[in-house]
Formats: structure tokens, sequence, C-alpha cells
């Protein structure tokens, strides 16, 4: 089965400045594909060019089995689109939203359309309410909802959850999880570390340029990340002490704990060993996280980048 996206080289400049260089991806049907980066990394501007909304510089591939340099406006008939600043009318009800987006789209069967989209996620007994009135998460349900009236086959979702609650964000990953279990794709982008956990595949970018892709265990794996636990009375003090060691690449604060990370196990462990031997800290060797993981990606980046 060929990919639902399929492409390589993709690289766009503006104003002379790459921001998204050489850049390839697969995805495969079904798949969650999770987008990870800083700002400004390019991650809005490849979906662009995936949906046909921009034209690349350089590079080639399908999104859909279509071309995504000649066959955009066939893309777009086929995918769910969902921006950072989707805008809904506020002065409308749900239903009388996603009755106006399926006009406007000529959907076929559009009553029973907007009827089943709105049971599907879970927006039917809120129907009358006005969009103004909505919490952030379930505008953003709404926004999804819309998303989907032309029954897309591939989501790309940008930054779909920002600022949202946690809970109305679990919620949010519950629909994406229940599309993507009836064959849906998506590509979504987030800053979130929850949500990247419940990607199927990742993909990191910085400056333009994919970092590292894998699942979530993959990409943990591969960091060579190692990683010590300390906690103590001081903890401002002790993290200005523990950066003071070459051994150590970096102190992050995790709750009443710090993250004190390196790549030389032997050297970071010999480095550590005399933090061992007070009585007022507590160290232990942990199995690093995702977020251990993107944090040091990020301060990389910038050092790489910057
Ligand atoms: P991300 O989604 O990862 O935050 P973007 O793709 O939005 O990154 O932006 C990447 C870079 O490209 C940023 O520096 C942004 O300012 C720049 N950029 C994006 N779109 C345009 C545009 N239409 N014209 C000029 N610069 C742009």
């Amino acid at each position: 089965m060929s990919a639902v996206i399929d492409v390589r080289h993709l690289t766009k400049a503006f104003d002379g400045r790459k921001v998204v260089d050489d850049f390839s991806i697969r995805v495969e049907g079904g798949r969650i594909h999770g987008f990870l980066g800083p700002n400004g990394s390019g991650k809005t501007t490849t979906i662009r060019m995936l949906c046909g909304l921009l034209t690349p510089d350089a590079g080639e591939g399908t999104c859909l089995d279509f071309d995504i340099r000649t066959q955009t406006a066939e893309i777009k008939k086929h995918v769910g689109y969902m921006t950072q600043k989707f805008s809904l009318y506020e002065d409308l009800s749900i239903s009388e939203n996603l009755d106006f987006i399926a006009r406007i789209y000529a959907v076929p069967r559009r009553k029973e359309v907007v009827a089943k989209t709105l049971e599907r996620l879970g927006l039917a007994t809120r129907r009358q309410q006005l969009a103004g009135s909505l919490s952030g998460g379930w505008k953003q349900r709404l926004a999804l909802a819309a998303c989907l009236l032309h029954e897309p086959k591939l989501l790309l979702l940008d930054e779909p959850t920002a600022g949202v609650d946690p809970k109305a964000r679990r919620d949010f990953w519950e629909n994406i999880h229940q599309l993507a279990s009836e064959g849906m794709t998506v590509l979504v982008s987030t800053h979130y570390m929850d949500e990247a956990e419940q990607c199927h595949e990742l993909v990191y970018m910085a400056y333009g340029r994919k970092v590292v892709e894998g699942t979530a265990g993959e990409v943990v794996d591969r960091s060579g990340l190692d990683i010590w636990e300390v906690s103590g009375s001081d903890l401002p003090e002790l993290s200005r002490e523990l950066r003071q060691l070459s051994e150590v690449e970096m102190v992050v604060p995790f709750g009443l704990t710090l993250h004190v990370s390196g790549r030389n196990h032997d050297a970071l462990e010999k480095a550590l060993a005399p933090f061992r031997q007070r009585s007022d800290l507590t160290l232990h060797r942990i199995k690093p996280g995702l977020e251990d993981v993107f944090i040091s990606l990020m301060d990389k980046s910038v050092d790489n980048f910057g």
C-alpha cells in the first residue's frame, strides 16, 4: 500500500531564508504522526506544502496519491486542515456553524452529514449553543467537526489544542484516536508532551530540518541521554553546582527534583559521585522520558543554529 503522505526533499525559503530545508516524510494510513519542534521551526510551512496551499521551491511527492505540485485541488478536497486560527461565527450556534460550512463546501446530504458529525464529536446535546459562548476546548471540538464535514481521508492539525485545558485536550485526543481507528490518517503539531506520547510516530523539526523521527520509545532510546534524578533542600543552589560540571549537559527542574543529564554514562556517574556521598541529597539514575529528550533537542537546536 502506498503511503498517505510521501514527500521528499521539500525546501521552502521566504525572503531568501530557508524555513524548510530538505524535509522528507512518509506517513502510513491510519497512523497518528506528531509534529514537534520549537516555534518557527517550519511545521506550519511544511503542513501548508503538504495540503497544496504552498508550492515548495524544491522537492516532490504525493499526498493521498496526488502530486503536491500539480494536483493541489484534488488534495484540498480530501484533506481536513485545522489551522491555529480557525474562526467560527460566534453569533451562530454549533449546528448553524456546521450547516453554514457544509453549504459553502456543497456537502452532499448536508443535513444528514451535519447530524452525524454532531453525534460523532459529542456535540449533539450542545447543538443550539452559540459558538461565542463555548469554552476553548468546545470551540476546538467544533473546529475539528468543521474539518470533518467533507469526509476527508487525512487530517492536518496545526496545534489544535494550544491553550486548551488538560481535560478538554484529553477529550480532543480521544476523538483523534477514534478517527484513526476508523482509518483516518492524522498529522498533528503540538508542544504538549502528553500529546506527543499518544502519537504512533513522532517527527522533531528544528530550523526547517528533521532532527529525529520514530515512535516515542525509539526517540527516547536513540537519544543516548543518561539521566539522574536529584533531590535535596536547596535546588537552585544545587542546580548551580551541578551546572559547573563539564560532564553535565543539562540540569532541568522537574517538580521537587532536578533531572541532570549527560551523554557519557561512566563520566557522568563519576562526576556525580561526590554528590551521592552527601547525606542531604538523594540521587537515582532514571530512564529518560520524552520530555527530557525534547528539552535536550531544543537546547541543542539553539546551540547549532542560534
Ligand atoms: P512553526 O509552525 O514551526 O512555528 P512556521 O512554518 O510557521 O513555523 O514558520 C517558519 C519560519 O518561516 C518562521 O520564521 C516564520 O516567520 C517564517 N514564515 C512563515 N510564513 C512566512 C511567510 N508567508 N512569509 C515570510 N516568512 C514566513
